[in-house]
């Protein structure tokens, strides 16, 4: 596939760009992505990056730094010093993260480093799997029927734990939908703290994994039964867990459903133009 005619600018020597994968299907990529694969002599990836893409760097050396096989992940700072190292070493480094770099991917921390060492960058913005694997599942995060505001939020900490810089109460009143990174792990007690927060038991929760994939899975439940769901669903994460009213929008807007053959299951999920319809 060749590049459209652009004014492209090069990877060189001595270089880090820090790029965004997308969620996983490869045509997810940006443009600047896919130039990027073509020039790097080492592409460092991280574990939610699919294999598929690094096939569009066969000349580039390919170092994994992510958690695989139950060995512990490479330290941050680690990571960060070896991508120092190789830039030091003259070579076209290309950082590949998944989804969007600077949504609780590190990025920034990793670009702080290289650039306190005098390390030249280029930030390559992705689409984050909040954002794009939700689409992929049929839920757009605004739609103007049903939020004004969306709250993006980690479900786990640097220590592994329910963020407790976070304030469940008041993301539970002021954000119509919450999107949740990384929530699985934590999934008992967040949907405990919305509920207590006055969120419905009956508030609508899509959980959806590996996004965007052949392995796509989407479990629609809802914030009083969502543990239950998942232990029953086995489903694994990576998951990203939204939870509102824009989830309902799937029942009409489940594309990829409706490709395989399912018709959408209602046309007005959100019963804003039933007397419209009514009167038809
Ligand atoms: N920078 C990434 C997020 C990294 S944090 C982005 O912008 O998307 C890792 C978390 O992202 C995972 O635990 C999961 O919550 C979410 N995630 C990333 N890719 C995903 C995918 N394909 N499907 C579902 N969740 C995904």
């Amino acid at each position: 596939m060749t590049l459209p005619s652009h004014d492209w600018p090069e990877l060189a020597p001595g270089w880090v760009w820090l790029c965004g994968a997308g969620p996983g299907d490869p045509g997810l990529l940006t443009l600047h992505a896919l130039n990027a694969l073509r020039q790097a002599d080492v592409v460092v990836y991280d574990a939610l990056v699919q294999e598929a893409i690094l096939d569009w760097a066969p000349q580039a050396e390919h170092i994994y730094a992510g958690k695989r096989g139950g060995k512990p992940s490479p330290l941050q700072r680690d990571i960060s010093l070896r991508l120092v190292a190789l830039a030091r070493e003259g070579k076209r480094v290309l950082r590949l993260k998944g989804g969007d770099p600077f949504v609780f991917g590190r990025g920034g921390e990793e670009a702080q480093t290289l650039v306190q060492n005098g390390i030249p960058i280029r930030i390559i913005p992705g689409i984050s799997a909040g954002i794009g694997g939700l689409a992929y599942a049929g839920i757009p995060v605004t739609h103007r029927d049903v939020n004004q505001s969306v709250t993006f939020v980690t479900g786990h900490d640097q220590s592994g734990q329910t963020p407790s810089s976070l304030d469940w109460a008041a993301i539970a009143k002021g954000s119509q939908v919450i999107v949740i990174y990384m929530g699985m792990k934590h999934v008992a007690q967040i949907s405990a703290a919305l509920i207590a927060a006055g969120r419905p038991l009956s508030e609508p929760v899509a959980v959806v994994t590996t996004a965007t994939t052949q392995d796509q899975q989407v479990l629609e439940t809802t914030l009083g039964t969502i543990v239950d769901d998942i232990a029953t669903s086995g489903l694994v994460p990576p998951a990203i867990i939204c939870v509102g009213q824009a989830v309902l929008m799937r029942q009409v807007l489940d594309w990829q459903g409706q490709a395989a053959g399912t018709a959408p299951r209602n046309l007005d999920p959100l019963n804003r133009h039933r007397d419209a319809a009514d009167s038809a």
